[in-house]
């Protein structure tokens, strides 16, 4: 079963590393793995299962270019595969590797997978004194008030692009303390940084990698690159990058944390984007360094997998990197006060890991979000990976839904394509069922949610072109009057839909990329938000913030069952490319008793029947919020082109129920598909 092969790794099946018989070796369940720092004393356990010989070098410099040798300890084998050694005195700002000698395999260097703090570009772990990294009453830190997944408003936001372009007014661009900054409006009244995301009234703040990463070099920052930050090399740090000092590693843990903190303080929430499902490399990675073949799966000839082609796929059913993993997490949370995280390719992860973080992470805060990307792919067998149509085995956990994402806006990889706001034909059924949560809602408007919060409502990301960028390559003759009206249909679908609406960074202002479908180390220019845009498409920024502020303050848009979806909501007949329901009877609390909805696409006006009753208009046109608009005892309403509009009453109503003849909707269902 094992095999020795050319680079030296010794490569077991990966269903032997999974069993019981090698987990009653080796499987440790301490909470003592890295360096465990107190003024007295520092003890140090690395689990390293297959190694013969194990040290501990420490250093002077954080700096593996500094070429003075450090000076070795020998570590002593402990239970499990740990190896430990004990150094007394204050060894905070110390910095360490591991010296390991594995079965046929030379004598290899790396640093502490469990390190709390590093050196400069993270090569060398550092011991670390955590209390002085503290910010100023740290712990008065106060979580703004949050209770379910269903009331979140998530915004993804790349911490340069916030600050880089000229026009942010941001000191201290790039770095995680611009959230400090309270940055003065522009003489027209402007609002940037974080007085912009207050200001939008977003709950969470959902960062682009900020863990420790490999691809930015900390000692040229002048140099001002940029990356998203997908290749983690240190995941229990913070990147470098992103400090005012990298060399210094308490500088970079306190000046995260003070983003947290101010973040807080202004009633923001934050979610860190975690990347375990691969690393910066693999060979020589600290976790292929210290155990050989046992974190990554492997094929039997030595190579690494890789089924997502983003980088070698760990393996987190093997208990010691699902304990790895859990670990990290909880770090976060305890010590940084990180309010959710955000699985990059979840689906290379198993249902068992994914399920045991929830229920982890619910023991610390049960307010801490979980939700990832759950397309399916790797190597792991299908049943066990935490994938959509497996959503029912994870609750609490919630899903990027990217039937959403395209059924509004065009498939992600038809850049000409079209959705529903831009003329996609016969998308009724498709929007109902992203306006109902992506439920099980019935026999034809069914998607795979158990619950409603599970789904990750969106139509741009990181990933891909803006929503901006695709409806104008889509639509290269349209008039810019009807793109906005698209852009803004688009999300004023996400925030009334059932389930979580996921934000973009500049979506709000119609951010471009200029057209860069792969931004991920495109210059600032490209990436940064530019907040002249703002104030230009100011109209677009007051409607997201008034369909936000109308979210928050309508429970009914925000229903945490399946239950409550098919009691409340209603879908009625309304005319080809428009969708309508109504949520009646005060749904979720709703001091508003019946609240109808209506998305048009089509470019012209468009006339609807609605119940007989005085009726309140709260988003018309370009217009959306709590105010009332105008209000009307009607039966028929005119909605303008591509647009949507939201009224309320509060009078009895009778509603006639689309599904009601389920026949003749199944009917009318097969003729368009
Ligand atoms: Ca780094």
């Amino acid at each position: 079963m094992i095999n020795e092969k050319a680079c030296g790794a010794l490569i077991l099946e990966s269903d032997y590393y999974e069993g019981k018989a090698f987990n009653e070796l080796y499987e440790y369940n301490g909470d003592d793995l890295g360096a465990i720092y107190t003024k007295e004393k520092t003890t140090f356990r690395v689990w390293a299962p297959f190694a013969e010989k194990m040290s501990l070098i420490i250093y002077k410099s954080g700096d593996i270019e500094d070429e003075k040798p450090g000076e070795k300890h020998d570590m002593k084998k402990d239970v499990k595969g740990t190896w430990v050694l004990l150094i007394d005195g204050d060894l905070n700002g110390t910095f360490y590797t591991y010296s390991v000698v594995n079965p046929g395999i030379c004598e290899m260097e790396a640093g502490d997978p469990y390190a709390k703090a590093v050196g400069i570009n993270g090569d060398r772990s550092a011991v670390i004194d955590l209390s002085i990294t503290n910010p100023k009453n740290w712990e008065f830190d106060v979580k703004p008030p949050f209770e379910s997944i269903n009331d979140a408003v998530i915004y993804e936001l790349h911490i340069r692009d916030l600050a880089m372009n000229e026009s942010s007014g941001i000191i201290n661009k790039g770095k995680f303390i611009e959230f400090t900054e309270d940055v003065p409006n522009t003489k027209d009244g402007i609002t940037r940084g974080i007085n912009h995301l207050k200001e939008l009234g977003v709950t969470h703040v959902h960062l682009l990698p900020a863990f420790d990463y490999g691809t930015i070099d900390e000692k040229t920052l002048e140099k001002n690159e940029f990356n998203w930050g997908y290749d983690p090399k240190n995941y229990n740090v913070p990147e470098g990058s992103y400090s005012t000092d990298p060399w210094t590693p308490e500088v970079r843990i306190r000046e995260f944390k003070e983003m947290v903190q101010s973040l807080h303080k202004n009633g923001l929430r934050v979610v860190m984007d975690v990347v375990y499902n691969h690393t910066n490399d693999n060979v020589t990675s600290k976790f292929h360094i210290l155990a050989p073949g046992y974190y990554y799966r492997m094929n039997l000839d030595g190579t690494f997998k890789d089924g997502s082609y983003c980088g070698s796929e760990t393996a987190s059913e093997c208990a010691m990197m699902r304990k790895y993993i859990v670990d990290s997490v909880k770090y976060w949370a305890q010590e940084y006060h990180v309010d959710g995280f955000r699985f990059d390719l979840m689906g290379l992860h198993d249902i068992e890991t994914m399920n045991l973080i929830k229920e982890e992470l619910e023991k610390i805060d049960k307010s801490i979000i979980v939700y990832g990307e759950g397309w399916d792919m790797g190597n792991l067998l299908r049943e066990r990976r935490a994938i959509q149509p497996y959503a029912a085995q994870m609750e609490g956990i919630s899903f990027f839904n990217d039937n959403v994402r395209d059924n509004i806006k065009g498939p992600w990889n038809d850049i000409k394509g079209h959705g529903f706001v831009d003329g996609k034909q016969n998308m009724e059924f498709a929007i109902m069922k992203a306006a109902a949560g992506s439920i099980t809602y019935n026999d034809i408007v069914k998607d795979y949610n158990k619950e409603p919060g599970q789904s990750i409502n969106y139509v741009e990301c990181h990933d891909n072109n803006t929503l901006w960028d695709k409806l104008l390559a889509a639509n290269p003759n349209t008039e810019e009057t009807d793109l906005i009206k698209m852009s803004m249909l688009s999300n004023a679908i996400v925030l009334t839909s059932q389930g979580v609406p996921f934000l973009h960074a500049g979506v709000e202002f119609l951010r471009t990329k200029a057209g860069v479908e792969n931004s991920f180390k495109s210059p600032d220019s490209i990436n940064a938000l530019d907040w002249n845009r703002k104030l230009k498409y100011i109209n677009v920024f007051n409607y997201y913030k008034g369909l936000i502020e109308l979210r928050m303050e309508h429970p009914a848009f925000r229903m945490k069952r399946t239950s409550e979806i098919r009691e409340h909501l209603v879908f009625c007949k309304s005319p080809k490319n428009t969708v309508a329901y109504i949520i009646k009877n005060s749904a979720n609390q709703d001091k508003w008793k019946n609240i109808f909805v209506i998305y048009n696409s089509n470019k012209c006006n468009t006339d609807i029947t609605i119940p007989c009753a005085n009726w309140n208009v709260v988003a018309k046109g370009d217009k959306a919020g709590v105010r009332i608009l105008e209000s009307l005892e009607t039966d028929k309403i005119t909605i303008p082109p591509i647009s949507m509009i939201i009224m309320y009453s509060n009078d009895n109503i009778e509603i006639s129920d689309l599904f009601h003849n389920k026949q003749l909707v199944t009917r009318k269902l097969n003729s368009i598909s």
